[in-house]
């Protein structure tokens, strides 16, 4: 694909130049917005690929923000949060965000998320992907419609369960999903003994699937919040 175009929503000016200028010296094409008025009417009339917002902004919620914005475009946000702002993190990534960033962030953090998402955006734009009814991912392999996976062409022994959780995350490939996402999606319901469920589950599933499942290649974690999928190179 062409570089992408990536939107910058940032109220505060040291932070918003550090991103600017981040993305200029790696040669994405960019634009900013200071405000979450400005990022709504910067989204509709540019439609950017990927988008960095601020949740705290001056004039609206980022939250509110991705709302309006997931109201006509998919394309992928990456939302920025202040440490203090773990619940809102949650709240962001269940109205829409893709992933997050958690200030202060090094430029290496900005360009690594940025390069998740990116490829994201290709698995998404690669047309009828999200309808294939074979999944491939590095060496897994899903066969949804025959409800079963594969690890090095070696069929996965997975619970009706397991197999759900992985299809849910491998359908949402470098999307963080939450806790509360996945046990709604699973379950239907989100209480807390579901989301200790959930952990046993990740638990045995992970273990059927990474070879080496200290250095897990498919399912990251990330603590307090969900799990990924995350596209093998
Ligand atoms: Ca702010």
């Amino acid at each position: 694909m062409n570089k992408p175009l990536i939107l910058v929503v940032e109220d505060d000016a040291p932070v918003r130049n550090l991103m600017s200028t981040t993305l200029k010296t790696h040669e994405y094409k960019y634009l900013t917005a200071p405000t979450g008025r400005d990022a709504v009417m910067l989204a509709s009339s540019h439609n950017p690929d990927v988008m960095f917002l601020d949740l705290g902004l001056p004039d609206m919620d980022g939250v509110e923000v991705i709302r309006q914005v997931r109201s006509w475009s998919n394309m992928p946000i990456i939302v920025i949060s202040a440490r203090s702002e773990d619940e809102d993190k949650i709240t962001a990534l269940d109205a829409g965000a893709d992933d997050y960033l958690t200030k202060p962030f090094s430029v290496e953090e900005l360009l690594a998320r940025l390069r998740v998402t990116i490829r994201r955006l290709s698995i998404m734009n690669t047309s009828g992907a999200a309808e294939s009814s074979i999944y491939t991912n590095g060496k897994l392999k899903i066969d949804y419609p025959a409800g079963c996976a594969f690890l090095n062409e070696e069929p996965l022994k997975l619970t009706p369960i397991e197999f759900r959780l992985l299809c849910l995350l491998a359908k949402n490939t470098g999307k963080v999903l939450t806790h509360t996402y996945i046990t709604q999606s699973i379950w239907g319901r989100s209480w807390d003994n579901d989301i200790a469920s959930l952990r046993v589950f990740m638990v045995t599933l992970r273990k059927k699937l990474e070879p080496t499942p200290d250095s897990p290649q498919f399912i990251q974690t990330h603590v307090g919040i969900g799990y990924r999928m995350l596209k093998i190179e």
